[in-house]
């Protein structure tokens, strides 16, 4: 049977984009709930033949070694995304050593070309949780059934797709959002070689917002979909991550051993010999920073 055929039975439409109900193709063709490897490829391939037949005419669909890239329309800004792709992921393989895992299966990477597209494919994933950040990043990795990258193309592609390749690499990581998204600001900038410090008027931006409550938004992850807190928590998140990798033995065994549970507080005691809240020391100043999971 043809992947297209073969995903067929598992695909609804909504918001104009076929979808795969993964959990019914789970159930239909693995053994024991989960899907074998090569049909599980088949299944991809399948879904991505529907998604660019999907666009009508205009689609393209080029396959690397670990990536499938999909233009929504073909569009001669995407020429080099594949190389980048490549690339990047080489980077981050050898940057974040212990930390990052390749995919086991080539990684979908989907750019639209009209910004209506990207919303109504990224939309249907809002309800899902797991991982997902605002669209305002210019791009997403869905953490979904099917791990992939949606990214509108623009002029910030090459960025966007070192940001959302991090936090595609660390995905077997139950990684706070906090850490998750400081590696992934600090590997883009590493990547595009342009590292933003925060400014003195940052600084006071950030002395104004952090406070009690604030700070256990940032914790908990809730701060980077807040619009008020998100450019500040991606700064905060972007300082403490490149502070800890000035050693990089212990950032190592931090990050496989944080969970998003405490954010990361037992694994730094355990790690680093203090508490984290002394990581916001230098920034913020003494304060009430411990993380307080009960009140999220
Ligand atoms: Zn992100």
């Amino acid at each position: 049977m043809s992947p297209r055929d073969l995903v067929a039975p598992f695909l609804e439409t909504r918001l104009g984009w076929p979808r795969v109900d993964w959990a019914r193709a789970a159930v239909a063709t693995g053994a024991d709930g989960s899907i074998p490897l090569a049909t599980w490829n088949d299944l991809v391939v399948g879904w991505i033949e529907h998604v660019v037949d999907a666009k009508g005419q205009g689609g393209r669909w080029s396959r690397g070694a670990n990536f499938h890239l999909v233009e929504l329309p073909g569009d001669e800004r995407a020429h080099h995304a594949l190389r980048w792709a490549q690339e990047i992921q080489a980077f981050l393989l050898r940057y974040l050593d212990g930390i990052v895992e390749p995919h086991a299966s080539p990684l979908p990477l989907l750019l639209f070309v009209q910004q209506s597209d990207y919303i109504d494919w990224h939309a249907d994933f809002e309800s899902n949780d797991a991982g997902d950040e605002l669209a305002s990043s210019g791009g997403m990795f869905i953490n979904g059934p099917c791990p992939h990258i949606a990214a509108p193309l623009g002029l910030q592609l090459e960025s966007t797709l070192a940001h959302e390749l991090t936090h595609a690499v660390v995905r077997h990581l139950p990684l706070p959002a906090w850490l998750n998204e400081g590696f992934a600001v600090a590997m883009a900038g590493l990547w595009s070689r342009h590292v933003l410090r925060p400014s003195s008027y940052d600084l006071a931006d950030h002395r104004r917002l952090w406070n009690t409550a604030t700070i256990q938004r940032f914790w908990s992850g809730h701060a980077f979909r807040d619009h008020s807190l998100q450019m500040v928590a991606y700064q905060l998140a972007h300082v403490l991550v490149t502070r800890l990798a000035g050693n990089y033995d212990r950032l190592y065994r931090f990050a496989n051993a944080a969970t998003f549970a405490d954010a990361g507080a037992a694994a730094f005691a355990a790690t680093y010999g203090e508490p984290i809240s002394r990581l916001l020391v230098p920034m913020l100043g003494l304060g009430p920073w411990q993380p307080d999971p009960v009140t999220w």
